[in-house]
């Protein structure tokens, strides 16, 4: 009885899990069956192969073809098994000799001339391969990114024609690790030397950020430069923001570069286009931005159901989607920009125009953030329109790779200390913070005068503490304290 086995993967939540893809041939009536809880994409695969294989001239069998996908209980997604079924088809119809896959897993989508197409995923198949020991089979344009897997070995098949010369030698296509993917620059940002600082402040934290100012302000531009005054992604954060990338169909060489995530989605994006959903599931905004910055603009217009979704990832560095299949966890540990009007009109507060938004609905509007999303907000910063003149005498503004080198140092002072301050609450900052008996004093009169919330007193905390580390200073002083009170926006008002 003519059978074969090809090793195949499928993808759950940013991983690979391996599949096994077994044929069957027998005598009988013609048919072509997949069996083992395939969704749709998989069992449309029969007509792919069918017409693949004809057009690369191999013969589809004139018999009873199974095709078995092991583990059972596990749910099959995608087109990814069209090269894998037709390989193990050919294998057990003796039209490809069996060595030539053993040891592999294989991966592509297959065009109706024969053609092999990469999909979605490849580092995660890259990475399942290597973990079963074996080598990668596919299209060249899915192998780039399996160069970021060490010691992996692939093979190239760009058609199934090519099946019969052996596969294409296999120096994998230049991934350009070392390439440069240009990001914005902060010497393009004249003046804004109170945002600048904030910025600089929230990098070398991890501070989230909230900008408050008009409309064309800038708040846009500021944020777009976070990332390139964030230090590189390291090797670990790299290969975990290029497999969220990787399984959304995204481009991940800018990541697996070291260039850190930076998203804007809209403020009509839907729950399921932040947290990740669909069938198959998809990750969505906020693990897109994992490792980097998630930035949402016009931040009181997001739904409130969309602001909701944030709690879970900003306390545990994941969300978990629960599915009628099962449970899908991504990563989202990000840090989180919002932008948004001091009022429905914009100009709250504005030097030039007066702002014609009644109190109660200025209220209403800071209202509809919310308290706990706000409580995440470590850094409040007024963002203000530059007088055109101003712009155009000021001088060029440091570049991001001054700062980027500030925050290094910074971020090397506070981890020698014990941890980045974004991270610290209760006992734990107090300690950190090692403020003096007349500084300790000074700062509970201007808590109590100011009728700060144990939660506001936590987030100044943790400002002066990051302050005290950008000064290479083991003791928060008052001016650290001072400086991180003006970063509260307008619960101090
Ligand atoms: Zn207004």
């Amino acid at each position: 009885m003519p059978q074969a086995t090809v090793f195949a993967a499928t993808i759950a939540g940013v991983e690979a899990l391996p599949v096994e893809v077994q044929a069957d041939v027998t005598s009988g009536l013609p048919g072509f069956g997949i069996v083992g809880l395939a969704d749709t994409a998989v069992l449309e695969a029969r007509d792919r192969v069918r017409s693949a294989l004809r057009a690369a001239g191999f013969e589809f069998p004139n018999a009873r073809v199974l095709v078995n996908l092991a583990p059972a209980p596990l749910r099959k997604h995608g087109t990814g098994f069209d090269l894998p079924i037709a390989l193990a088809i050919l294998t057990a119809t003796r039209q490809i000799p069996a060595q030539l896959t053993a040891g592999s897993t294989a991966v592509g989508e297959l065009a109706l001339d024969g053609s092999v197409r990469s999909v979605a995923g490849t580092l995660a198949y890259a990475l399942a391969a290597a973990r079963s020991g074996h080598d990668l089979i596919g299209p060249g344009g899915a192998l780039g990114a399996a160069r970021a897997v060490d010691g992996l070995a692939c093979h190239r098949l760009d058609a199934l024609q090519e099946l019969r010369t052996g596969f294409s030698s296999v120096p994998v296509p230049d991934h350009g690790s070392d390439a440069h993917y240009a990001e914005p620059d902060l010497a393009d940002v004249a003046g804004h030397a109170c945002a600048r600082r904030v910025l600089e402040v929230a990098a070398a934290g991890g501070h989230n950020l909230l900008m408050v100012g008009p409309p064309g302000s800038g708040k846009t531009l500021l944020a777009r430069r976070l990332p390139g005054v964030l230090p590189a992604l390291d090797d670990a954060e790299r290969l975990e923001s290029a497999l969220v990338h990787s399984v959304a169909g995204l481009n991940e060489a800018p990541v697996l570069a070291g260039q850190r995530p930076f998203r804007a989605p809209h403020h009509t994006c839907s729950v399921a286009g932040l947290a990740g959903g669909g069938s198959p599931p998809r990750p969505g905004e906020m693990s897109l931005a994992h490792n980097g910055v998630l930035f949402l603009d016009e931040l009181a217009e997001f739904s409130p159901s969309a602001l909701q979704t944030l709690r879970q990832p900003m306390e545990d560095g994941s969300l978990t989607l629960v599915r009628a299949e099962g449970r899908v966890r991504y990563p989202a540990r990000f840090t989180l920009v919002g932008a948004m009007n001091p009022c429905p009109c914009g100009f709250l507060g504005d030097p030039d125009r007066s702002c014609t938004c009644a109190d109660g609905i200025i209220k209403r509007y800071n209202a509809r953030v919310g308290g706990p999303l706000m409580d995440r907000m470590d850094l409040v910063v007024r963002v203000d329109r530059i007088d055109p003149d101003l712009l155009l005498a000021a001088e060029p503004g440091e570049s991001s790779s001054i700062v980027r080198q500030r925050v290094l140092v910074t971020r090397e002072f506070a981890f020698a200390r014990g941890g980045l301050s974004s991270g610290l609450s209760g006992a734990a900052l107090l300690h950190a913070c090692r403020l003096t008996g007349s500084t300790s004093r000074l700062f509970s009169e201007t808590a109590k005068r100011n009728h700060f919330s144990g939660r506001a007193v936590t987030r100044v905390l943790r400002v002066a503490r990051t302050l005290a580390d950008m000064d290479a200073e083991k003791r928060v002083t008052a001016a650290h304290l001072a400086e991180a009170v003006g970063y509260r926006g307008w619960e101090s008002r």
